[in-house]
């Protein structure tokens, strides 16, 4: 007998880099769609976490990649200079607003990416404190990890001095707060006494809080951040690598609140599936000293070349603007079938960055977390690829390709529909789930 692909991950591939498993295997992809063993298509609304910003397959980056790979300009950056990384570094420098002198560090991974940007500007600004947020997300690595406030890393070991600040969460205010003055107070207070601002090398910060629980700040608080930290020389470190480069309906998610960061990190989307990733920063930052901060295969032409063909597509098909436009479509959707679901405690995004919280009562908000991995795998069931994130792991994310039609769209939200109503009447059961939830 045949064993299934399922199987045959279950005994190969490690544990430790799974993630809240989601019960399909593809063979192949096509567009928004991944496709089974079977033959059975699935609508993927996660884009394997944002990376597939242009959905699977799609002919530009096909093109790049195999033009690439042909001429092969070398394989890394570190000692020699290749043509298409330096034309990748060109275009970034073009679309990122920021005060030159700058240049971009070129890496794999949005963990490695913030690794890199940490470790620099700690070098280079001889200051120790940096400041980040509960629930963010920067990374998988020590250095990336020891600045994330995720729940899933509580036992990671954290910089030594730095200040995590909540996060401001409408649905869930901090002190009841929702305009998130109390946390500004709070930072107002650290600031005054253990934290002094002329110690503080940076702030991180994600413009969309996404797997701390798809949470949009309210307006001017970010801003509001860095009005208080720049007059003290601390760098504003945006975090663009799940809600960048059009996802958010503009270019950078950033420019929703008003912010020109020093420092902005990109992966995911950048490389459009392939391992890409770079840090656009000040050059006193970014050439603070050689050998600092390498991987062998930075840079390498082919996945600099994905990267390149990326941003092309988005400005020439203008995916921002169709971001706007398609995450409108879904919201609207989403939102005028949520009074028909107890489950759904609020919905909210922006552009195709979208988070359906899920709620045992409406009343308390009580998280629904066995319900949430439910949805998902009923979703499954029904044709959809979907995952869910949140400190309680109860807010269904959507970060579909960029390229989502407007059918596609209406498809995706009968099927979330449905999903959701199954759950809510005990059509799937907790034995169902069992290998797919967690983490
Ligand atoms: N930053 C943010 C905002 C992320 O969402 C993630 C991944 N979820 C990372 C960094 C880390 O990226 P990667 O998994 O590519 O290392």
């Amino acid at each position: 007998m045949i064993d299934t692909l399922q199987n045959r991950d279950a005994k190969t591939i490690a544990g430790i880099q799974k993630l809240r498993f989601s019960p399909h295997s593809a063979i192949a992809g096509e567009g928004c769609y991944l496709i089974e063993e079977d033959g059975r298509r699935l609508l993927d609304l996660s884009a394997s976490w944002g990376a597939a910003s242009l959905g699977y397959a799609h002919p530009a980056v096909v093109n790049a990649v195999t033009g690439a790979i042909r001429r092969q300009a070398g394989a890394s950056i570190l000692s020699a200079v290749n043509q298409p990384a330096v034309e990748l570094a060109e275009k970034l420098l073009s679309i990122v607003p920021g005060s030159d002198p700058r240049k971009v560090w070129l890496g794999h991974s949005g963990s490695d990416a913030n690794e890199a940007a940490l470790r620099a500007i700690l070098a280079a600004t001889g200051r120790s404190r940096i400041i980040s947020f509960v629930g963010s997300y920067h990374g998988g690595t020590a250095g990336s990890m020891s600045i994330s406030g995720h729940s899933s890393q509580t036992n990671a070991p954290k910089l030594p001095n730095s200040l995590f600040l909540p996060y401001p969460n409408p649905f869930r205010p901090f002190l009841n707060d929702q305009s998130g003055a109390a946390i500004l107070e709070l930072l107002d207070f650290h600031l005054a006494s253990d934290c002094p601002p002329e110690e503080v090398a940076a702030v991180f910060m994600e413009p969309i809080m996404s797997d701390g629980g798809l949470i949009v700040p309210p307006p001017g608080f970010l801003k509001a951040i860095q009005d208080r930290l720049r007059p003290h020389g601390v760098l504003l470190v945006c975090d663009e690598v799940k809600v960048g480069l059009g996802r958010s309906g503009l270019l950078h998610c950033f420019q929703h609140e008003g912010l020109t960061p020093d420092v902005v990190t990109f992966a995911k989307g950048l490389g459009g599936g392939l391992a890409l990733s770079a840090v656009v920063g000040p050059a006193d930052v970014l050439d603070f000293a050689q050998a600092f901060a390498m991987e062998t295969t930075c840079g390498n032409p082919v996945s600099a070349s994905a990267g390149s063909a990326v941003l092309k597509t988005i400005q020439e098909e203008n995916l921002p603007d169709h971001a706007a436009e398609i995450g409108h479509q879904l919201l609207s959707g989403l939102k005028s079938m949520a009074d028909r679901h107890p489950l759904i405690g609020d919905i909210r995004g922006r552009g195709l960055v979208i988070g359906i919280e899920l709620v045992q009562d409406q009343e308390t908000k009580a998280p629904a977390t066995l319900e949430a991995a439910k949805v998902v795998y009923r979703a499954y069931e029904l044709g959809l690829v979907c995952y869910y994130v949140g400190l309680h792991s109860n807010v269904l994310e959507l970060t579909p390709p960029l390229i989502l039609s407007h059918q596609e769209t209406e498809q995706a939200v009968a099927i979330l529909d449905q999903a959701i109503q199954d759950v809510e009447q005990g059509r799937v059961s907790n034995e169902k789930i069992g290998g797919f939830k967690g983490g």
